[in-house]
């Protein structure tokens, strides 16, 4: 994995579980014989799929089970008979993502990460280190905020964006030295919480603040293709989706961080 000859490719989302991630329809029939199980569903969403080797998600284990009881995490390789991958083209046309259709999908016990009904505790162990450390690096960000300040070099332009480059530098920094932080009190033997939630607003609406600064320095010719900053804007509107929209990620930390009222069922 680490030398990216592995690839792994994350199964949360389902066409009715998206936000809502505890109403996972994909279910998992025990296949006492064999030592296993078959998983049977459709995930959506699913980055890197097309040309990824495996797939982890959560599936149902237990049938009267609702919500984030009864969910189990399995490691699912998506090479596996029953697995049809089918990608889905993102705003630049690539199929970055995609559909996976499981029927009857054979897992040995050995592939259930986290043992059978442990599968939310699992998942949001997961969600918490990708929102909070592993999602984006920080020398992604740092290369594009150095790249936006040469532009505004070359550029010159007006004062306002000069500041907003400015802004989008600091941020880009904020981010890397925040990291830093996490990784140090991960080392103390500290958890990721709920605060994650934070990190994720932050990085995902600096990088839409950092390109949208350099397509308007780049100005009519931000409209131009190979421009170089075009591919990823588009990839940084996703950004407040992917990983948990930030409405969500503001609700959490509204009650998980704030320590705010929940909204009570259909209101306001
Ligand atoms: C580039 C990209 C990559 C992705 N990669 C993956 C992946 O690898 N694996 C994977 O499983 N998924 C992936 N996703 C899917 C992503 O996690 C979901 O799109 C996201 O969680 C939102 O779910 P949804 O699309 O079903 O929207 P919905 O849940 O239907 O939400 C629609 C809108 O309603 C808002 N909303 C919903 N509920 C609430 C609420 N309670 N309060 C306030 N607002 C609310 C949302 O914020 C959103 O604006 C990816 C998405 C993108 C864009």
């Amino acid at each position: 994995m680490a030398r990216g000859e592995e690839i792994w490719a994350q199964g949360w989302s389902e066409p009715e579980a998206g936000s809502d991630l505890a109403n996972v329809r994909g279910r998992a029939e025990r296949d006492e014989e064999r030592g296993g199980w078959r998983l049977s569903g459709q995930k959506t969403w699913s980055s890197r799929a097309t040309y990824g080797h495996w797939l982890f998600g959560l599936f149902r284990t237990d049938p009267d089970s609702s919500r984030h009881r009864g969910l189990t995490y399995f490691l699912v390789p998506l090479d596996a008979e029953g697995v049809t991958v089918r990608g889905i083209a993102q705003l630049d046309g690539e199929p970055g993502f995609a559909e996976v259709f499981l029927d009857e999908v054979f897992v040995p016990d050995a592939q259930v990460l986290g043992g059978v009904g442990q599968g939310w505790t699992v998942a949001m162990s997961t969600t918490g280190s990708e929102r909070g450390l592993t999602l984006r690096s920080p020398g992604r960000f740092m290369a594009a905020a150095d790249r936006l300040v040469d532009l505004a070099r070359a550029a010159a332009p007006g004062e306002a964006l000069r500041q907003d480059v400015a802004r989008a530098w600091m941020e880009a920094d904020a981010y890397r030295l925040y990291t830093f932080h996490t990784l140090t009190r991960l080392e103390s033997g500290e958890a990721i919480g709920p605060e994650s939630s934070v990190n994720k607003v932050f990085w995902s609406e600096l990088d839409l603040r950092l390109h949208e600064t350099a397509l308007r320095i780049l100005g009519p010719d931000g409209e131009l293709p190979g421009n170089g900053w075009t591919d990823g804007f588009l990839f940084a509107l996703a950004g407040p989706i992917y990983g948990g929209t930030n409405e969500i990620q503001r609700n959490i930390i509204a009650e998980r961080v704030l320590g705010l009222p929940r909204e009570p069922k259909g209101g306001q």
